[in-house]
């Protein structure tokens, strides 16, 4: 996607919405406003779009969809599943078990629970990021109520293997959540597969807008979660407060658009990133991480020797690219994602998170290529 001479490499933080999830939308501004808690006509109609959204997006993730709750994102959903979760089941133990490399939306809670009498360990991961199952299922004890990890990380889109984690959580019968904001409409997801009992996840990774997003609890594997707001019955008491119904639309769009756009959409990115890394590979110092593991197509994440990767950003005037998640991006501390991948802490600043999305096009990415490298051999110059 180019704005002018712009081009988007950033779809990991955020994606423009799809114009069909755009028209979906408007009629429930106006014509169709009504709050889905009305007991007349107006009402019943929002409730029906609403009821028909969940079916959608319970169709993508492959769920019932009355086990997904609308949030106003992924943040708040992994507030209200891990706070409900150790509310509801901390008489039952209270060793948590996560990763170095999740998303500052779990960890941030995790820090918090740690304050509040919780036990968190963090599993390390290779140099390529991969998780190790055999220290997952050493850290595992009784005291384990629950397990999180994400599918797909942000930053380097390395996919964990979710099916077996889970497996091996549920064994030590343990809860299993993840974080699936990144993989959802990326690649297929199926919850049902996978064996989660807790998952969340965000409309505007996926084309759809943002401030909405859902909360996943399994109610088959009889899983409980307290409530952290009070005041309404929406959303069964789990989420009260009226309905986003617009945006609740959207997603459900979204979620429908995705489900049928996948496949061929995969299939263009990956070559779209293939192009693109073998422009870069050729940058003398330039190292793709996770290059060895299963990826989202989307996603590449290059480190350049010897590159103060502040100053690459800055330099790129016409590319809109990232230092890491769009959360943390401001901050000057290299990746913690990079470092738990034992990158030194140089090489982790030096590194660009570079995420394609629908818009983009090979020409962007032959841009791309030509003024990454023209920036990187200049900021290489101006060293010596
Ligand atoms: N989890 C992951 C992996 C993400 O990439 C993000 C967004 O950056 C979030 C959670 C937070 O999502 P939201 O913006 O919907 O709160």
């Amino acid at each position: 996607m180019s704005s002018g001479e712009l081009i988007y490499l950033d779809y990991n933080a955020t994606t423009p919405l799809d114009q069909r999830v755009l028209d979906s939308m408007l009629p429930f501004f106006t014509e169709y406003f009504g709050n889905p808690s009305s007991d007349h006509v107006f009402g019943w109609q929002a409730a029906e779009a609403v009821e028909h959204s969940r079916e959608q997006i319970a169709r993508l993730v492959h769920c019932r969809p009355a086990d997904l709750t609308f949030t106003s994102g992924a943040t708040e959903a992994a507030n209200m599943a891990l706070f409900g979760f150790c509310e509801k089941n901390g008489h039952k133990g209270k060793h948590i078990i996560s990763c170095k490399t999740e998303h500052k939306a779990v960890l941030d809670c995790l820090q918090a629970l740690e304050k509040s009498g919780c036990r968190v360990s963090y599993l390390d991961v290779d140099s390529d990021g991969n998780i190790d199952l055999e220290q997952l299922q050493k850290m595992i004890s009784s005291e384990t109520i629950l397990v999180n990890l994400m599918l797909a990380n942000n930053e380097t889109g390395i996919i964990q293997p979710m099916k077996e984690i889970s497996e091996i959580v549920h064994r030590h019968q343990a809860s299993m959540m993840s974080d699936i904001t990144q993989a959802v409409g990326k690649i297929p997801v199926n919850l049902e597969e996978l064996n989660l009992d807790v998952a969340f996840f965000s409309a505007h990774k996926m084309y759809g807008p943002k401030g909405i997003g859902a909360l996943y609890i399994n109610k088959k594997n009889k899983v409980r979660l307290g409530p952290r707001n009070f005041g309404g019955q929406q959303e069964k008491g789990m989420r009260p407060g009226t309905l986003n119904v617009p945006g609740i639309v959207g997603f459900g769009k979204a979620a429908e658009v995705a489900r049928a756009d996948m496949k061929a959409e995969a299939d263009r990115l990956q070559k779209l990133r293939k192009q693109l890394e073998s422009g870069l590979k050729r940058l003398k110092g330039a190292r793709i991480n996770s290059y060895n593991s299963r990826r989202l197509p989307n996603t590449t994440n290059i480190s350049f020797e010897g590159i103060d990767g502040q100053q690459l950003i800055r330099k790129l005037k016409n590319l809109a690219v990232s230092r890491g998640s769009a959360c943390s991006a401001n901050e000057m501390k290299a990746s913690h994602v990079l470092k738990a991948m034992r990158l030194s802490e140089e090489l982790a600043l030096s590194s660009l998170r570079i995420s394609l999305g629908k818009f983009t096009t090979s020409e962007e990415i032959d841009k791309a290529i030509a003024e990454i490298t023209k920036s990187v051999q200049q900021l290489k110059k101006a060293e010596v």
